[in-house]
């Protein structure tokens, strides 16, 4: 197996590799969290209507186009030629971007990105009348997957979102459960009274969207003048020209990149495309496939910085948290092409009815089904049930815009677990999948079971069986078992094959 990862990381065996921290381990297992999310009517309401219309509007931009399936083979080569060259890439990254002016971080894990992101605060945002210092976040995935705003609280720090449904879910004490939509689980009324609760200024609001996107710039104004230091995530950083780019609809993204004076982005290792002419692809790729536009509303690009343009202290954080030992995962390691779109949990009927919070992770829907496992080891306990959090219909693998298949790293994910979590018979499930694997693992054996299915067809009188007892019962509470034939087709061939030896024995 090769292991690739970060420049001078030595070769190691990947259980050995350092596992992600922070949001990406369910605090409860899935079952038990989307088994109280299925009789949340209200819930299950938002988020049918919310992704049953963004589906739609996908398949009409995706339609458009003639090459689609072309782009999307693009968009795969792509990363699986930066995951199969990362170290390479990041090194010509370093270098482009500190030739130039920015500064590259390195953080093994969410601790050491968040200790880093402190300093570089306490360094260059100062000290208000409140004794706290005060950053302003865009939209990241990177800062929610460390618990970044968290630490900087206990840090004497306040961030801002500025994101719209960021905003919604920081002032309703909440938690995202979509990628692209975090408050995907709010209605407009739940958001216009969060709003009048949490914005002192906003008066009397209507549930309109265009009077509730206006409160919420009004409120967001002047942190945008006044505050030092912003805080962003990456769509893409371009290892030819060492260039960062952010992808967004609302246009605050870009406020938060231009207007301070300090800017620090933290980025995934596994965000980079290696030649600016790439994002040819991944811009029609990302926006059709996210937000089913043929083109997002802003998209912005820096390179360094500028003198005497838009932040004059540029920094970025290279965030490995558990990408290295995912891109040791033979199996597993496409998992971390993924450019965050969204498109596979708006198709996922499991989604559908649980919605993003019973995934326990930043990363909700089929793609946190595994890349929360690859990124802290199947083995960590918390995210166990999480492979299992699929229908394994394929509706994700289908418009994943950069082919990632994912029912295939469930299944293996599934297989890892077994391995790690389940010893050899600690259940009746366990004990009669190995019985039927041993009997199954050998033509003799199951043929010698096979002779008791006369007996077997006799018992049951040739009906079908509706109800077992034990765990299998909870098998047949579902589902009838098939009369059983008083023959197994092993029984049939062999005589019709006996049959065919006589009648040419007696021509
Ligand atoms: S796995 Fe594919 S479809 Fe899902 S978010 Fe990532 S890129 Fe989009």
């Amino acid at each position: 197996m090769t292991f690739l990862g970060m420049p001078l990381l030595p070769s190691k065996r990947r259980s050995d590799l350092p596992g992600g921290q922070g949001n990406v381990v369910e605090a409860e297992d899935f079952p038990t969290v989307a088994h109280e999310h299925l009789s949340n009517q209200q819930l299950r309401n938002n988020i049918g209507h919310a992704t049953s219309t963004i589906r739609s509007k996908r398949a009409e931009v995706v339609s458009e186009l003639d090459d689609w399936e072309g782009l999307r083979d693009a968009g795969e080569a792509t990363k699986n030629e930066v995951m199969a060259n990362l170290p390479e890439y990041l090194a010509q990254f370093e270098e482009a971007f500190t030739a130039a002016g920015g500064i590259i971080h390195w953080a093994r894990d969410a601790d050491e990105a968040n200790a880093i992101v402190t300093e570089l605060v306490e360094d260059n945002a100062p000290v208000l009348d409140n004794g706290r210092r005060e950053v302003i976040k865009v939209k990241s995935m990177a800062t929610q997957e460390i618990g970044l705003n968290e630490h900087l609280e206990t840090e004497g720090i306040d961030a801002f979102e500025t994101d719209l449904a960021e905003l919604i879910v920081q002032l309703g004490d909440d938690k995202p459960s979509h990628i692209l939509v975090p408050a995907i689980h709010r209605n407009r009324d739940e958001i216009r009274e969060i709003f009048m609760d949490k914005m002192p200024d906003a008066g009397e609001l209507t549930n309109e969207p265009a009077v509730l996107a206006e409160a919420a710039r009004r409120h967001l104004r002047h942190k945008f003048l006044t505050t030092k230091v912003a805080i962003s995530g990456a769509n893409f950083g371009i290892a030819e020209t060492g260039t960062l780019g952010v992808v967004e609809s609302e246009g605050n993204g870009r406020m938060c990149l231009t207007l301070p004076e300090t800017l620090i982005t933290v980025m995934g290792i596994e965000k980079l495309l290696p030649r600016f002419a790439d994002l040819e692809v991944f811009l029609q790729l990302l926006p059709r496939s996210s937000t089913g536009e043929r083109m997002n509303p802003y998209t912005s690009f820096w390179t360094g910085k500028s003198d005497g343009d838009g932040p004059q202290n540029v920094h970025l954080v290279l965030l490995d948290n558990g990408r290295t030992r995912a891109l040791a995962d033979e199996h597993g390691r496409t998992a971390l092409n993924c450019i965050r779109c969204s498109a596979c949990m708006n198709v996922c009927p499991v989604y559908e009815r649980t919605g993003g919070h019973a995934y326990g992770s930043t990363y909700p829907g089929p793609i946190g089904a595994i890349v929360s496992p690859l990124l802290t080891g199947v083995e960590e306990e918390g995210n166990g049930s999480l492979p299992y959090a699929s229908s394994l219909c394929g509706a994700c693998y289908d418009v994943c815009p950069v082919k990632i298949n994912i029912p295939e790293i469930l299944v293996h994910l599934r297989g890892e677990d077994v391995k790690a979590n389940h010893s050899p018979v600690s259940s009746q499930l366990d004990a009669a999948l190995t019985g039927a694997s041993w009997m199954m693992g050998d033509g003799k054996r199951m043929a010698a079971a096979e002779k008791g299915l006369p007996l077997a067809h006799k018992v049951t009188g040739g009906e079908q069986i509706d109800a077992l007892p034990g765990i299998a019962g909870a098998w047949t509470s579902s589902r009838d078992i098939p009369a059983l034939p008083e023959k197994s087709f092993r029984q049939l061939w062999a005589e019709e094959e006996a049959d065919k030896r006589d009648e040419e024995g007696q021509r």
